[in-house]
């Protein structure tokens, strides 16, 4: 009830596509239509009043030349009781041509006067009116007078002597009926009407099936994205009836992937999160149940059992600290603190704070700085990065091994490389080893404490920079780590 409501309100408000084109097209079927019936209703009335003034003023033209022969409008004399025969033949003419036409004839003379008058109203009197006035002047006039209903004639009786001379001697004003026209006119516009009627209800239909026709497509894909969103497929959706339809479904199906891409990755990162969280917690549920089955065990065996558990909390401990720390890195608001620092100075305190651990494995640990080196960094970050890279290198040593950190800039950027003389990574793995979770070696890492996410924080740090980190690496031989910053932060991406 709701989506039919929603539906007639955007009906309503014209925002639906579909009543958009049932619009458009009803106006297109209906406006010609309606336009040529008034055209040919108009024509015709026309038509039929020219066609009508024609024969009458030829009758008329006709009844002048007989009273130009009986010489009617100088003799003629309403009033006299001895009428000539032609005159009283040519007063029942106009009579006659009156009764026909439902009209009025007048006869003026000369002096604008009026000689004989059908109605017998006029007779005597002066008729001085533009028609009349223009008329005595050769002019033949016609006027239709539709709010009225008639049409006024006029047309001069002239008389043209043997020599070709024509003067005018009087004017006959004649007015008829139009009731005939407008009788055929009403009949007319009655059919018009209902034809138009007929024509509009039959553009209506044809308007409502097409807009539907039109709309289709789009209603399939609207449909065809809810079922995906209902969950009863994942197929990419297909609805290829136009190129507009083409693109939206080309377009959902990206956005679809891109989607399945995400959500699948963040399948797998739960995954490996619950697994690597999981996996102290089970060596500490062992070491604990042995020593609950062993009621008489030891003190020095709790205490070495303890320190286990204690290390496997220490380990639990840092995969959450780097957890969260990449966590951090990952949302979009991670705002960097940029200050100007020395990175030379920053490598020394990082050196020295790694250097008891790389004396453990008797490890040399040399730094060589070509320049000195003042960038706009986040401080905490590039320390991270920094101290990951040369953890990994000390790490993934061998015994009495080296690491070399260099440090080197041109005007844009500033390098730091850490050179590493350990087992080297082999080529298959290169490509993974920024993946969160990835080692190449797991228990040899798991053994010197590796959570397995150093280097995709490293890499999500660098990139915060606009920064690239790359490595080449030789099975037994050793890695080289380098990563480029520039110098000076901006948040326009660098080319
Ligand atoms: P981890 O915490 O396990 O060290 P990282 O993300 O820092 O995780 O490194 C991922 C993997 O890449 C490591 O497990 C190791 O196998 C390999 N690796 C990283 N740095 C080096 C290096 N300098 N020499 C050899 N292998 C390395």
């Amino acid at each position: 009830m709701k989506a039919i409501l929603t539906k007639i309100w955007e009906v309503v408000r014209m925002r639906s596509l579909r009543a958009r084109i049932f619009l458009i097209l009803l106006l297109v079927g209906t406006i010609p239509t309606i336009l040529m019936e008034s055209v040919i209703v108009k024509t015709y009335e026309l038509k039929a009043v020219e066609q009508r003034s024609s024969v009458v003023q030829n009758q008329l033209k006709i009844l002048a030349n007989h009273l130009i022969a009986n010489e009617f409008l100088s003799n003629y004399n309403p009033n006299s009781p001895n009428k000539l025969e032609s005159h009283e033949i040519i007063e029942a003419e106009l009579d006659m041509l009156a009764n026909i036409y439902e009209g009025r004839v007048m006869i003026i003379g000369s002096n604008y006067r009026v000689l004989l008058d059908t109605y017998n109203i006029a007779e005597g009197r002066t008729m001085i009116s533009e028609e009349v006035v223009k008329c005595f002047k050769g002019e033949n006039i016609s006027n239709y007078d539709s709010e009225h209903g008639y049409i006024e004639i006029t047309i001069p009786i002239v008389n043209t002597t043997d020599d070709g001379d024509s003067n005018i001697k009087g004017v006959m004003l004649t007015s008829i009926s139009d009731s005939n026209i407008t009788a055929t006119m009403t009949s007319l516009n009655r059919n018009s009407a209902a034809f138009e009627i007929i024509a509009i209800v039959l553009v209506m239909v044809f308007s409502f099936i097409i807009s539907g026709a039109m709309t289709r497509p789009f209603e399939r894909i609207t449909k065809a994205i809810a079922e995906l969103k209902a969950g009863y497929s994942n197929d990419p959706i297909s609805v290829r009836s136009y190129t507009e339809t083409v693109h939206i479904s080309d377009a959902f199906n990206q956005l679809q992937s891109r989607m399945k891409t995400i959500d699948d990755s963040r399948k797998e990162f739960v995954s490996n999160v619950s697994h690597e969280l999981k996996t102290p917690l089970t060596s500490m549920k062992v070491l604990a149940d042995s020593l609950i089955a062993q009621p008489d065990a030891p003190a020095e065996l709790y205490r070495e059992f303890m320190e286990d558990i204690a290390s496997e909390i220490d380990r639990e401990n840092s995969i959450i600290t780097d957890l969260l720390a990449l966590t951090k890195m990952d949302m979009s608001t991670q705002e960097l603190n940029i200050t100007s620092v020395n990175i030379g100075d920053l490598a020394e305190i990082i050196l020295k704070r790694l250097r008891p651990i790389a004396r453990k494995k008797d490890v040399e640990l040399t730094i060589e700085e070509n320049r000195e080196i003042v960038a706009d960094v986040d401080e905490v970050k590039m320390s991270l990065i920094m101290t990951n890279l040369v953890e990994n290198a000390i790490k993934y040593n061998k015994e009495h091994g080296t690491v070399k950190v260099t440090l080197d800039s041109d005007i844009q950027y500033f390098t730091f490389s850490v050179e590493d003389s350990g087992c080297g990574i082999p080529e298959d793995s290169l490509p993974l080893i920024y993946e969160r979770f990835y080692r190449v070696d797991k228990s040899h890492s798991r053994e010197i404490g590796g959570t397995g996410l150093g280097l995709a924080i490293t890499r999500s740090a660098v990139l915060l920079h606009r920064g690239t980190i790359t490595v080449t690496s030789e099975e037994g031989v050793g890695s080289v780590f380098t990563v480029r910053i520039p110098l000076s932060y901006t948040t326009e991406v660098q080319i």
